[in-house]
């Protein structure tokens, strides 16, 4: 294989095959790799937008923290009957979404646990008890995982599950729990969640539905850098596959496995592997290997702020949110923050025009 070739095909912004992208990362010098990243983001926005940088001011809001999956990555679950498990009760979401608003955000990302008992009914509820109080915030809710869940324990498919929490108040479907999509890994990491063909089922049929999603991917644990490029090929396969009304996949945000106090890390001694130089490639090589997706965020929150500035000149357009609260990542770890201040300085030291965002990607007044 010859590098010069590789470029040329990425940089017209064909699909590289997995043995291509292998070749690439393996082989190619990091500057390289950052140049076609970068060259690629130029490509995917208009003239007008294309030294802007999204963020966007948002709140995570866990459902519950009752979880039957128990991943090996994650410190935050309880089980069932554990003393200190919880449902967010609807005073609590009133009360943070009043705070989210005074700090100028209008949207919810709501990410929980797979709890046994949470069926399609409770949620539909929920998310139309939110929407009478706060008919102005946007639901960035749940995620494949339990759109998965629910459809099994409710017994019905993915597609009525989207339908009827769209119609109760459903804006967009985060893409949480993909880890890595190969099950070898996910045996592993994550095995009492869906697999990998269920997550991108349930993200085809959103698509269909033309309910805006995002892609992630957590790495730097157990997977090969083949399965990394794996997944990326099986999410651009999913993206190539949108009917051509749907935004399909919005975005695609990787971050590095944080290993802190988790069961892979002290039951197995896996270790979050991951440098910055390696974040900097993987997410150049994320461009390279997805040219079918507009927008990349970089994890500022997981890498901290000059790995997420590099990210900026390695194909990242995001900056992601300042996230007032977040309780996955940080407790096995990521303890990097912003304000509002600092994420535009941030944006604007890297040599960008830092831009406020909607959920769906589009940049707005703020308000
Ligand atoms: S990552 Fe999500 S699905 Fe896995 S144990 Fe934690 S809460 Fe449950």
């Amino acid at each position: 294989m010859n590098l010069n070739i590789l470029y040329k095909k990425a940089l017209n912004q064909e699909f590289l095959t997995i043995d291509e992208g292998l070749f690439l990362y393996e082989n190619a010098p990091t500057s390289d790799l950052l140049f076609t990243g970068n060259e690629i983001r130029k490509k995917k926005q208009t003239e007008k937008n294309r030294n802007k940088v999204g963020w966007i001011i948002d709140r995570n809001v866990n459902i519950t923290n009752v979880c039957i999956a128990q991943c090996e990555f994650c410190n935050f679950y309880r089980k069932p009957g554990a003393s200190d498990v919880y449902i967010t009760t609807l005073e609590e979401y009133d009360e943070k979404i009043k705070v989210l608003k005074k700090l100028g955000g209008n949207q919810l990302l709501m990410q929980g646990g797979l709890h046994p008992k949470l069926d399609l009914e409770w949620y539909k509820k929920l998310f139309s008890d939110i929407k009478k109080i706060h008919p102005d915030i946007k639901l960035h809710a749940l995620g494949p995982a339990e759109i998965h869940h629910i459809a099994r324990i409710s017994k019905t498919t993915y597609k009525d599950v989207l339908i009827q929490l769209t119609e109760a108040g459903l804006d967009s479907l985060p893409g949480a729990g993909a880890e890595i999509l190969v099950d070898r890994v996910r045996k592993t990491v994550s095995r009492g969640k869906c697999t990998a063909q269920q997550w991108l089922d349930v993200m085809h049929e959103a698509h269909k539905l033309n309910i805006v999603t995002s892609a992630t991917m957590m790495f730097g644990h157990i997977e090969t850098h083949r399965e990394r490029i794996e997944h990326f090929v099986k999410l651009r396969e999913v993206q190539a596959e949108k009917p051509e009304n749907s935004e399909g996949f919005t975005t695609f945000i990787p971050w590095p496995f944080q290993d802190e106090g988790t069961e892979l890390n002290e039951k197995s001694g896996i270790e979050n592997t991951v440098t910055a130089d390696e974040y900097i490639r993987t997410f150049a090589l994320a461009r390279i290997m997805m040219p079918n997706i507009k927008n990349m965020q970089a994890s500022w929150l997981t890498v901290g702020k000059t790995t997420g500035q590099i990210s900026l000149h390695a194909g990242a357009n995001d900056f992601g949110s300042i996230m007032i609260e977040e309780n996955v990542v940080s407790v096995a770890g990521a303890d990097h923050s912003f304000n509002a201040k600092q994420i535009q300085e941030a944006i604007s030291e890297a040599g960008f025009i830092p831009a406020y965002r909607n959920q769906a990607y589009e940049y707005i007044e703020q308000a």
